[in-house]
């Protein structure tokens, strides 16, 4: 069977990046096709029929040719702009870092479908949340478990015991969570509270609306950005490009 030399899809766009004169490379996530990176030429141009629609985090619905190196993004109609992510500083970081993980985590032409959705849901979260960090921890604990990398948070992954309700260690490297014998073995673990651990599990097996009505005062919002920073430094090997934004944000609020 040939693939059909056009098709069409819906898309977010996850990153934008200048090529020649007027044209620009943009990476997408896609509900079928996973990320893809397509090429939209004379983008840049005032009078250009994609500008607008293809602007960063925006959810657009797409008309592709195949190409020999890039597919060719014909036509584009925006679906949702999610403009109040646009009008916030601190909204659209959210967003950026938000679209930044799913970027990083994914490989070009790997389907997965409720990355999509979680991104999807998340951009439109990140529209009218209150507590933005909150949105961000359900959104990474969520993506991580689409991914294969869902942080075990019951039994201790040194010895399999079930934990203990007192203060026990995140241990990056093992996934989780390790009990203070088995923390012996592995000093860079680091503490985990038990409030941490429970609002943990809260956001793995619960839908957003029920993980959205959680109330974290600043030093549990904070221990939680710190756990899952150093886990997700860990599995990337590097730090988010975001993060010191982000960082810097929270300084100032
Ligand atoms: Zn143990």
């Amino acid at each position: 069977m040939t693939t059909p030399r056009v098709y069409k899809t819906e898309a977010i766009v996850l990153k934008r990046v200048n090529v020649g004169e007027a044209d620009k490379i943009l990476t997408l996530y896609t509900p079928n096709l996973g990320k893809l990176s397509a090429i939209a030429k004379g983008v840049r141009r005032p009078k250009s029929k994609l500008g607008g629609h293809l602007e960063l985090f925006t959810h657009s619905s797409l008309m592709l040719a195949r190409g020999r190196n890039l597919d060719i993004i014909s036509q584009a109609e925006t679906i949702s702009s999610f403009l109040p992510l646009r009008e916030d500083l601190w909204r659209s970081s959210l967003a950026f870092y938000a679209t930044e993980m799913v970027y990083q985590f994914t490989a070009e032409h790997m389907e997965n479908y409720p990355v999509y959705k979680l991104l999807l849901d998340t951009l439109r979260r990140l529209c009218d949340t209150e507590d933005g960090e909150l949105t961000l921890r359900y959104f990474e604990l969520n993506l991580l478990t689409h991914l294969g990398y869902k942080p075990e948070l019951y039994h201790c992954q040194g010895c399999n015991s079930a934990l203990e309700p007192i203060t026990n260690f995140f241990s990056a490297s093992s996934g989780g969570v390790l009990c203070p014998q088995c923390k012996a073995k592995e000093p860079v673990a680091r503490p985990i509270s038990l409030n941490a651990i429970k609002v943990m599990r809260f956001l793995q097996e619960n839908d957003y609306a029920k993980a959205s009505r959680l109330k974290l005062d600043s030093e549990l919002s904070s221990e939680l950005e710190g756990l899952m920073r150093q886990y997700i430094r860990y599995l990337l090997e590097r730090e988010m490009k975001t993060v010191a934004w982000l960082d810097s944000l929270r300084r100032e609020r």
